[in-house]
């Protein structure tokens, strides 16, 4: 123990030559810590004043927040347990970046539909019945935030729409390619009822900044003239757009790297403590063990947070929520001519679609609560390639891959961005089914945190409570 864990995996550099900075100087230089950022104290300014920040995980939040903390002056470390970055929830998902899909889900009608579909096996909501502690406290507190649904819903719009400027600025800073369409999102509703609730979504939506367009069969034809099937209507929001989030998340990785951040893959947190005068991470990598300190630690760590903030003293109640994706390949000109451009939601079937460039088109849905379970089974994947064939029946499903993921969701669906209980710990994490579509937002918003500029925005609705 005690050894320093030298970087490495497919994306790494190779280790750097440590300055000593006063960030590391030990406890004097750490005190000016206020529980809200690391600000520099006056006179501190200018060269060896950057505070040395971890960032836990390399998927979406932690990739753009190590961006985001590079650009505010930090020395930035992400670790990540997998060798390549976006492994892991930010691999193969929906690939929508959709204001349009702010709606958050804490209502009653969300939770009869949840109750009625327990009973068939493929149905896009399964709550499997084995009860945990886990399960049943994040249950109960989905419920107690359905009083806070409109205003919840029309908070997530806002920063979905914020996002945006923020997503698409990295992108074109760092000259990413991530298949991005830009040709909107199409919401389509097959009832009356689908579309009433639709309708009143739409309001809350506006109310966030977002404005989508109400729809007839005539015109969802005419945006989107491959897709089949009999809809009464739908909404379509043309400043939405998609891309493949994989492919955003190593290149943004990437970005990090040239621009002086450490990526360091391969690496497992085995454990975290803050103790006032900085963050003392364990690390294990090959087998061997170690210990790093840093100034603060941001943890970014999906699924892996709850696990994280509970060493730290904080609860942040991330459950799993599996979902599934596949993946068309489209390799002949007529599937690639009867696959849609303009990205889907299909709220019957809780199905949204995304055109990935020429030969690939995705397609994602269901949310599944069976706890830390990464099986990919074949029961929820035979809906999806069922929905392609269906809608979009000139499109060959004969290479088809399917992915599961688990979104890292909170209860009331608003992601974490805020510190923790003991000085130098934040977190920017909990970003559920919108990790994508918020994580721009959220990393500014966290990287401010941390270096104390700004106001010192945060997304803590219920206040972090102390683990017994
Ligand atoms: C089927 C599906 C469809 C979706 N569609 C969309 C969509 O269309 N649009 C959208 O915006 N969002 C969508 N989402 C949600 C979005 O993909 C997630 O919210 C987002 O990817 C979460 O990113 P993250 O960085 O928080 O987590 P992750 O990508 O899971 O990254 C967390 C990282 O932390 C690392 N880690 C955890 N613990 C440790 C540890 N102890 N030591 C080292 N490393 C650790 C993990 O290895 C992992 O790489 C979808 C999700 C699913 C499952």
């Amino acid at each position: 123990m005690g050894g320093h864990i030298p970087e490495s995996g497919a994306d790494a550099r190779p280790p750097k030559e440590k300055a000593p900075g006063p960030w590391r100087a030990g406890r004097e230089t750490l005190r000016h810590h206020d529980g809200r950022g690391m600000r520099d104290r006056p006179g501190r300014a200018g060269k060896g004043s950057m505070p040395k920040v971890a960032v836990i995980g390399a998927g979406i939040a932690g990739v753009t927040t190590a961006y985001q903390l590079l650009d505010s002056g930090a020395e930035v470390t992400v670790i990540d347990r997998h060798a390549h970055p976006a492994m892991e929830t930010s691999f193969a998902n929906g690939g929508q970046l959709s204001a349009s899909n702010a709606e958050v889900w804490n209502s009653w009608g969300q939770v009869w539909k949840g109750l009625k579909w327990m009973l068939r096996a493929d149905a896009p909501l399964l709550l499997r019945p084995a009860p945990t502690w886990h399960k049943l406290s994040w249950l109960a507190e989905f419920l107690r935030a359905i009083p806070r649904y409109e205003q919840n819903t029309v908070t997530t719009a806002r920063l979905a729409i914020e996002a945006r400027a923020h997503l698409l600025d990295m992108a074109e800073r760092e000259g990413i390619d991530f298949d991005m369409v830009r040709r909107g999102i199409l919401h389509v509703y097959r009832d009356k009822a689908g579309l009433d609730h639709a309708t009143r979504v739409t309001a809350l939506l506006r109310q966030g900044g977002l404005e989508r367009d109400p729809v007839g069969p005539a015109e969802i034809a005419a945006i989107e003239p491959t897709l089949g099937g009999e809809f009464a209507g739908g909404f379509f929001t043309p400043s939405d757009f998609t891309g493949d989030i994989r492919k955003y998340t190593a290149g943004l990785a990437r970005a990090v790297r040239r621009r002086g951040g450490t990526v360091r893959l391969d690496t497992e947190v085995l454990s975290a403590a803050a103790d006032g005068a900085g963050v003392e991470l364990g690390l294990r990598r090959d087998g061997a063990t170690g210990r790093e300190r840093f100034d603060a630690v941001v943890v970014c760590a999906g699924v892996g947070s709850r696990r994280l903030a509970a060493l730290l003293g904080d609860r942040v109640n991330v459950y799993p929520v599996k979902g599934y994706s596949v993946t068309v390949n489209l390799h002949d000109d007529e599937s690639q001519a009867a696959a849609p451009w303009v990205s889907l939601l299909d709220d019957a079937a809780k199905v949204v679609s995304s055109r990935l460039g020429p030969g690939r088109f995705r397609i994602a849905g269901t949310a599944e609560f069976a706890g830390e379970d990464r099986d990919i089974r074949d029961a929820r994947i035979r809906p999806l390639v069922a929905w392609c064939r269906r809608h979009f029946p000139g499109v060959s499903t004969r290479d088809v891959v399917p992915w599961a993921g688990l979104r890292p969701m909170m209860p009331d669906m608003l992601p974490r961005v805020m510190p923790g209980r003991r000085p130098g710990v934040f977190y920017n994490t909990g970003h559920g089914h919108l990790g994508w579509t918020l994580s721009a937002a959220t990393a500014r918003m966290a990287a401010d945190l941390v270096m104390g500029h700004g106001a010192g925005r945060r997304l803590h609705p219920v206040a972090p409570a102390k683990v017994a």
